[in-house]
């Protein structure tokens, strides 16, 4: 399969991924086939979303992306080196559930990536200090994880992962557990973290609308095995205002993307079917 790439695009490319596949051994001794020959370059800046059913391999390719799964076949290469095993300082994940740990205040928490790579004291607490301002929570830095909401919890989150300024940023739900509403608030916010910061992220997402207004472009995966279907661009200039979110071709991307995706989800369903019965008849 081709190295699927923005077309004309002068940046250079940041993450490959070639001919990846992933299969995992199920508890029961069965393989199961996650990720399907993935081919793609990310490039120098942008803002990537995928977005496929549930049980596709969206998580699984993401995590190979960050070295966090190994890959059956294929590789992933950041600035052209392999990626086999998690690459803290290059590679910046943002989960869904908050990774916060609980004793520990805002800070402390923030400083977490600082402190493994050594940093002293008074660098990593400046630093800290200078990304809670970035997500607008420098003002909470001495309160705990519990005095926080989820999503101030998931900019602290973001905050951290950003610390160790890494090449990409890898977020798999980022917002899925907060309401629509704060959901709608920390895309914004994170639209201007990264215009801010022009990192390149990789967002793993079920929202549609978080996919059109935040991204470049939105990788369509296919039932399981999941392999990408197609590739939607969304050609309006970065960082979107709110009024993007009311307009026609806000609406026209949404569709298209839908459209892909519901097709996907009725065959995933199926085959989700199939393998019940098939396990039924034993
Ligand atoms: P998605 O993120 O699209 O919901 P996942 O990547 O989490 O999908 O999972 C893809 C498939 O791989 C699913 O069938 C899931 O059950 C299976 N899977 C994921 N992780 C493991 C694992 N560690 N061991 C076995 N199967 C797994």
């Amino acid at each position: 399969m081709p190295t699927q790439t923005g077309d004309g695009d002068p940046r250079p490319v940041i993450l490959r991924a070639e001919n990846v596949s992933v299969s995992y051994q199920s508890a029961s001794g069965s393989r199961v086939d996650a990720v399907r020959e993935v081919s793609l370059d990310i490039r120098e800046g942008e803002f990537v979303s995928i977005i496929g059913p549930s049980g596709c391999g969206k998580s699984t390719l993401l995590r190979a992306f960050g070295g966090l799964t190994r890959t059956s076949g294929g590789s992933v290469l950041l600035q052209g080196d392999p990626v086999t095993r998690p690459k803290p300082d290059k590679i910046g994940f943002v989960f869904q559930d908050y990774t916060l740990f609980p004793w520990r205040s805002v800070l402390a928490n923030t400083v977490m990536g600082l402190q493994f790579r050594g940093v002293d004291r008074r660098e990593r607490e400046a630093t800290a200090r200078r990304y809670l301002e970035l997500v607008g929570l420098d003002w909470c830095a001495d309160s705990f994880p519990a005095e926080l909401s989820g999503g101030m919890q998931q900019r602290v989150a973001i905050a951290r992962a950003l610390t160790t300024d890494p090449a990409v940023l890898l977020m798999d739900e980022p917002f899925g557990a907060l309401d629509e509403q704060t959901r709608t608030l920390l895309g914004g916010e994170l639209a201007g973290i990264v215009e801010k910061t022009g990192k390149t992220v990789l967002l793993v997402t079920h929202s549609l609308a978080e996919a059109v207004f935040l991204s470049d472009r939105i990788l369509v995966m296919s039932a399981r095995p999941g392999c990408i279907k197609e590739i939607v661009q969304v050609p309006a200039e970065r960082p979107r205002t709110e009024e993007f979110l009311t307009s026609a071709l806000f609406d026209e991307i949404r569709a298209k993307v839908f459209a892909s995706l519901i097709e996907e989800v009725h065959r995933q369903a199926q085959a989700n079917e199939e393998s019940r019965r098939a396990a039924q008849r034993g």
